[in-house]
């Protein structure tokens, strides 16, 4: 991907980092990560092609466009709005590296401005569907509840949960989100399709920590690196962006989760670049 400082083309694949991680509610690190992820992506341990046959670096519209620079003064989630804005009003699809969760809901006010029906499919551990945590309504746990309370989506659909309770399984009645509980088994894998857009946000703790350690919160029983690729090629609907959530580099061990973040960017470029072109 090439590096950008002005004139991205109209209709380009982005990449943007969002370091920011003041909404982590028990450790920060994921403000860290879109330089660790840009690292494993370039990393000469691999290559840069799709496992679907696409050779990434041959893309001509890909762009990088750097990090978001938060400033004192300047409230943080109008500007992640902003910024993404500015992105989508030029035709362009983004994926955002980094930040705790609660940046999509300032991603998502953005899409709502450009799309009328989004889908978004949610890969988590956790449903963030809290209607408040440690008096914090911005938290890293709550982005979903903030989100469907302002209805941009029309479908909200939940995946790799597996730390429901009962305040969070009222909100998701509440607000109808469909949720998919890792105790439930995969079945519901080939039925996964969508009607109009649909926008992805992957938390990295979806996946078991056995696949991804690099993250603030272990949560056992999850997902395999495999089963969130086969998600990302083989759903049904249309990928318009996406979002990588909750890498913390301080909690990595051997980058590995990193190369995880590297690989799933990867496939989100291959699977949008697909849909897209
Ligand atoms: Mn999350
Ligand atoms: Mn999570």
């Amino acid at each position: 991907m090439k590096p950008v400082k002005k004139n991205i083309q109209n209709g380009s694949i982005c990449i943007l980092g969002i370091p920011f991680d003041k909404n982590s509610s028990f450790q920060k690190g994921p403000s860290l990560a879109p330089e660790q992820i840009r690292k494993s992506y370039f990393s000469d341990s691999s290559n840069l092609w799709s496992e679907k046959g696409l050779d990434l670096g041959s893309i001509e519209y890909l762009y990088d466009l750097g990090d978001i620079e938060f400033k004192k003064g300047i409230d943080d989630f109008n500007l992640i709005t902003n910024s993404i804005k500015n992105i989508l009003d030029l035709d362009c699809h983004l994926i955002s590296l980094g930040g705790d969760h609660s940046v999509t809901f300032p991603i998502i006010e953005a899409y709502a401005q450009k799309y009328d029906h989004i889908n978004i499919l949610h890969l988590d551990a956790h449903p963030d569907l809290y209607d408040s945590l440690h008096g914090n309504i911005y938290s890293h746990a709550c982005p979903f509840a903030r989100i469907m309370e302002r209805k941009p989506a029309k479908r909200l659909v939940q995946a790799g949960i597996r730390t429901m309770n009962g305040h969070q399984r009222e909100q998701a009645q509440k607000f109808g989100v469909e949720v998919m509980e890792m105790k439930n088994g995969d079945g519901w894998l080939d039925e996964l399709e969508f009607d109009g857009p649909v926008y992805l946000s992957l938390d990295l703790d979806c996946l078991d920590p056995a696949f991804a350690p690099g993250v603030s919160h272990h949560e056992p029983g999850g997902m395999t690196t495999r089963q969130v690729i086969d998600i990302i090629h083989q759903l049904k609907g249309k990928i318009i962006g996406a979002d990588i959530v909750e890498y913390n580099p301080d909690r990595d061990l051997n980058s590995m989760t990193s190369m995880v973040a590297a690989k799933l960017l990867k496939e989100i470029i291959a699977r949008i670049y697909k849909d897209t072109i």
